[in-house]
């Protein structure tokens, strides 16, 4: 099945007016693109268990998009800004089989009338046809798929750099490398820019807290960069769900290091003394959840209408709840703003599909249609 992929002028490089408080940094973008649905509303999560002194509220960053959702498509309205900027035809980028970031640069790739190459993480030889990979496959990917041990920074980015010049030799068209999770000092700007939306939302007068998930380090970095440069005195938590402390840290300190982020002594920034990261909450694995979790998981849904996925957002749920309730004094104040990444795809992927499934699932409420037939006043069958 051929198809000429054509440049969707839809998309057009509209120039970045950065907040005026970042103009100390090295790497400004010139450009982004609009993908996502932004200024996401701020609710008030009446979270089952929490404690009574506390108030949480949820920024709806699962709602920036229908399948452009969570917190991807804030970095990629930079990315791909540079990524058109520099005439590029494709994007080459990395992630596990579950990947939002995968399947969000995919997707607005396809949009912008781009092709895909993704390098996945794969336990298994065949790709699933569920959650992020069945998205990928619906807007035709290219998979290249590596064992879990495969190493990012000596075999995932050297073979995606061996395929950028490969296309570019057999085509003469460019290639876009998107690095792992989106995150360097271009797409760090989502959730620099993000700040600025959470300031217009009263952010500094109502909250002490951010609590965001993370996974290549790259929001929570945005975020603590935003804090740090405005002066503002939340503290910013990342929970980590894969790897541990120093893997976040070191990936901030990249970041900032390509900013060029120094304090008021000329002294470079470090990621450790501006954001927090709690590597406990990976639990028992990435992507591998414990049965109190995943119970986390259902409670939320039941009670808040707030769908949290199993990877990420779920699992700093998880550990929100546990932090308020057992080790209060994590938290700067009482005020926590919980910042939603989304991940809806991962609850259609296994762990939380197969759990409620089980037969006698206390929450499994599905009647017999014939079994209401004489509890039902006849007035209200008639009507329908
Ligand atoms: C990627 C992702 C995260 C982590 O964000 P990073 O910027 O990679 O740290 C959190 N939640 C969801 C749902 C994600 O897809």
């Amino acid at each position: 099945m051929g198809h000429v992929l054509e440049p969707n002028n839809d998309y057009p490089l509209l120039p970045y007016d950065a907040p005026e408080w970042t103009s100390r940094l090295a790497v400004i973008p010139k450009y982004r693109v609009q993908l996502g649905s932004l200024g996401t509303p701020i609710q008030r999560w009446r979270l089952p268990g929490m404690p009574e002194d506390f108030q949480v509220h949820i920024k709806r960053d699962d709602m920036t998009g229908s399948v452009l959702s969570g917190n991807k498509v804030r970095k990629l309205e930079f990315l791909m800004a540079d990524c058109l900027d520099q005439g590029c035809e494709s994007i080459i980028t990395c992630g596990g089989v579950f990947s939002n970031s995968c399947r969000a640069g995919a997707i607005a790739a396809r949009q912008m009338g781009l092709d895909s190459h993704l390098f996945l993480w794969s336990e298994s030889t065949d790709l699933p046809f569920t959650g992020n990979a069945l998205l990928d496959r619906l807007v035709g990917c290219n998979f290249y798929l590596m064992p879990l041990d495969c190493p990012l920074e000596t075999q995932v980015y050297p073979r995606m750099k061996l395929l950028q010049d490969h296309i570019q030799k057999t085509t003469n068209k460019k290639a876009y490398r998107l690095p792992f999770g989106g995150s360097n000092e271009v797409g760090v700007w989502g959730y620099i820019e993000c700040f600025r939306e959470l300031m217009g939302q009263g952010l500094l007068d109502r909250f002490t807290d951010i609590v965001i998930a993370a996974g290549s380090s790259g929001s929570v970095t945005g975020l603590a960069i935003a804090n740090y440069l405005t002066g503002s005195k939340l503290k910013i938590h990342g929970f980590a769900a894969c790897k541990d402390q120093m893997f976040f840290y070191d990936l901030g300190d990249k970041t900032l290091q390509s900013l060029g982020l120094q304090d008021a002594d000329g002294a470079g920034v470090k990621a450790v003394d501006i954001m927090h990261i709690r590597d406990e909450v990976v639990g028992i694995g990435y992507a591998v959840n414990t049965s109190e979790e995943l119970e986390c998981i259902e409670q939320v849904a039941m009670n808040t209408g707030i769908l949290v996925d199993p990877v990420y957002s779920g699992k700093a749920t998880y550990h929100l709840l546990k932090l308020m309730n057992e080790k209060p004094g994590t938290f700067k104040g009482k005020q926590i703003l919980f910042i939603h990444t989304g991940g809806v795809f991962d609850l259609f992927s296994g762990a939380v599909g197969s759990r409620l499934t089980k037969k006698g699932h206390k929450e499994n409420k599905v009647y017999d249609w014939m079994d209401l037939s004489d509890k039902v006043p006849d007035k209200v069958s008639a009507a329908s």
